[in-house]
């Protein structure tokens, strides 16, 4: 259906020392070397303080990095937080507005918008996660808040090719049990597609990576990447084991038939 660049995203979350983030990526690469899937673009998403030693790892491979987060600013009086500025050069893409920091630590629409802004100024490409909670979902407003998210994600952003749309129901991840396929084909197909064209056009729309996160692993997957408006996922869990999320990748190249 699009153009959009076929991902497999690995977000390793608060998890791995710096020693285990180094041997994780390397099995990844050497699983990933051996016979090289094509088309699809790997992205690891290790904790901040191995982004660094992962990216001297990583350097002459074609696996990407990516930060789990960012502070709007690019510099000041802000302990603890890592800005823009700061990621540029270490890494190609930074998850913004994950479930875990909309919902436990409180990052509102507003803050989400001005990270992305933030993002694409430094020349970094947002993963831009959206997703209804349970309740939301029950009430009828998965469309409504999916699309919220989407419009004010995006406030700041004239142009959007530099940016990828994760659909993560909050229900899903981490829950061991994914959506269906055509829950989620459902609202990348509507609600997502919809929004982007309503906020763009219908062709910008088509050429903007959308993935799925939620439970995946090596055994679903493929039934999520076989929706035409899925073009690659979000892994949490299953990325955490090189040998599943290697084999998420090469299913991702299989499965859109550019392997
Ligand atoms: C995630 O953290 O974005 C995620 C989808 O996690 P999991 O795959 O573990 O559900």
């Amino acid at each position: 259906m699009s153009a959009a660049t076929l991902l497999a995203v690995g977000n390793w979350k608060m998890n791995t020392t710096v020693q285990e983030a180094m041997a994780l990526a390397s099995d990844v690469r050497r699983r990933l070397e051996d016979d090289p899937p094509g088309g699809v673009q790997t992205v690891l998403c290790p904790p901040f303080i191995s982004l660094a030693p992962l990216h001297d790892l990583l350097k002459d491979s074609n696996i990407a990095l990516g930060a789990q987060n960012l502070h709007p600013q690019t510099s000041g009086a802000f302990t603890g937080e890592i800005s823009p500025t700061m990621l540029q050069g270490l890494c190609r893409y930074v998850i913004v507005g994950h479930s875990e920091r909309r919902h436990i630590m409180r990052e509102g629409y507003h803050v989400v918008g001005q990270k992305v802004k933030a993002a694409v100024d430094a020349g970094l490409t947002p993963i831009i996660c959206v997703g209804e909670t349970l309740s939301q979902r029950r009430q009828g407003a998965a469309e409504a808040v999916v699309r919220r998210q989407l419009e004010t994600g995006l406030s700041g952003i004239a142009d959007p090719r530099h940016v990828v749309i994760a659909y993560e129901p909050v229900w899903a991840i981490g829950a061991g049990v994914p959506a269906t396929p055509v829950v989620v084909a459902d609202i990348t197909g509507g609600a997502i597609r919809t929004e982007l064209a309503n906020l763009y056009d219908d062709a910008t729309a088509q050429k903007i990576a959308v993935l799925y996160g939620g439970s995946v692993n090596p055994e679903n997957v493929t039934a999520f990447l076989e929706q035409p408006s899925i073009q690659g996922a979000l892994v949490g869990g299953a990325s955490l084991d090189a040998a599943q999320f290697a084999q998420i990748v090469r299913l991702t190249a299989e499965a859109k038939g550019t392997d």
